[in-house]
């Protein structure tokens, strides 16, 4: 048994109720409240005179307390920067799919140490801005030897990993793209089956056709891996259709989508991923959350945190660009970015501190959970608890 801890003093409680029929986060009406935290798990809640004995208090002092955050889709294992290509952006170069290459040529002539670094420093960035569960994609090796260390590194550091051998066609393939599609699916999705808890592939014009996708779908659900789709990202395809079909855990990016693709997600265990960081850093249009929401559809956001299109790993920043240009309610976007990450990552046990769940949380310096959107670009966590750890 570890020590049991309480926290008291709670200006603003968010529990977030997984059975709970609508997508908005809503705090517990009282405030005073108290949580009790035993052996990592949410074990007692009430009202702060009521709370049991315990080994540890802490007193908020009227602060928000939120579950953490939970990052469903994240690229942290690269080298370089492209710094250059961003600024070149704002000045007019559009974003294209191509630019991953420069990323996989710094990747490939980084040592482990280095890509283990970078992961590292990114995964404490996004803890000290209240995420507490980091999904991470492969996708910047494009060899075998080089997708199965990035795999194995995003394993040990992060607490979902996916291989993403199908980002790109890498340039040494252009014009034999059968056989490196045939390579993921066959030897390098072999050898990184062990590790993987997801097969993703970024199905998008300048990346991989419906075609290419279905057999890389195919091949993951023959090593019984569930998959997850980047999809409709650039323009209308194929992939939010595909993500469906195939029973994926989420369609990411969903920015240009046709009215079936809504009911279909809709009418699906397929959470719509938003990423509005991207839209943000590429100056594009953002997805329509409204109509997701609207219809039904499980909808969480994500930092997208890489080196191209989107180099946030603030999901205080994305929560603010849900609501003032996706129209998502606070509490929409709130409950998007913890309950909504868990269910796109099929966890149960986080996204909320009901009884039971893993006491993962985030204390604001703030009174309420609205600051995160009233008050964009402002560093409002105060700390941050894992497994009922202190972590920041
Ligand atoms: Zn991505």
């Amino acid at each position: 048994m570890t020590k049991s801890l309480v926290v008291t003093g709670i200006g603003e409680l968010t529990v977030n109720n997984p059975q709970a029929v609508d997508n908005e986060s809503k705090p517990e009406p009282a405030s005073n409240m108290a949580f009790a935290v035993q052996d990592g798990r949410i074990a007692w809640i009430g009202l702060s005179d009521e709370a049991p004995a315990a080994d540890d208090v802490l007193d908020v002092a009227g602060r928000a307390v939120i579950p953490g955050f939970v990052d469903s889709h994240a690229h942290l294992v690269f080298a370089g920067d492209r710094a250059a290509e961003f600024a070149a952006r704002m000045t007019g170069t559009p974003y294209s799919a191509g630019g991953i290459r420069t990323t996989v040529a710094a990747t490939r002539a980084a040592d482990d140490v280095q890509l283990r670094a970078n992961v590292r420093r990114l995964v404490h960035e996004m803890a000290r801005q209240g995420t507490t569960t980091v999904e991470c994609k492969t996708g910047y090796g494009l060899t075998v030897d080089d997708e199965l260390r990035a795999l194995r590194i995003a394993k040990e550091e992060c607490d979902a990993a996916t291989f993403l051998g199908a980002h790109v066609v890498p340039a040494e393939y252009a014009d034999r793209r059968a056989e490196y599609v045939d390579l993921v699916r066959g030897p390098m999705l072999d050898a990184c089956a062990e590790y993987a808890d997801y097969v993703d592939v970024f199905c998008e014009r300048g990346a991989y056709d419906e075609a290419e996708t279905r057999l890389i779908l195919d091949a993951a659900k023959a090593h019984g891996i569930p998959v997850r789709l980047h999809a409709n990202q650039l323009g209308h395809g194929p992939g939010v259709q595909l993500a469906v079909e195939y029973g994926a855990a989420s369609a990411d990016h969903c920015t240009y989508l046709e009215a079936a693709d809504i009911d279909a997600l809709a009418g699906s265990e397929t959470v719509a991923t938003l990423l509005p960081g991207v839209e943000f850093s590429t100056r594009s249009p953002y997805p329509d959350a409204r109509s997701l929401l609207d219809a039904g559809a499980s909808v969480a956001i994500a930092t997208d945190c890489n080196p191209g299109s989107c180099y946030t790993s603030s999901m205080p920043f994305c929560i603010a660009l849900a609501v003032r240009e996706m129209r998502m309610s606070p509490g929409e976007a709130l409950r998007a970015a913890t309950l909504g990450g868990a269910q796109a990552l099929r966890r149960t046990d986080i996204g909320h501190l009901s009884l039971g769940a893993r006491a993962d949380f985030a204390v604001l310096d703030a009174p309420s959970h609205l600051h995160l959107a009233y008050r964009p670009g402002v560093p409002l966590i105060h700390s941050v608890w894992k497994n009922g750890r202190k972590s920041v």
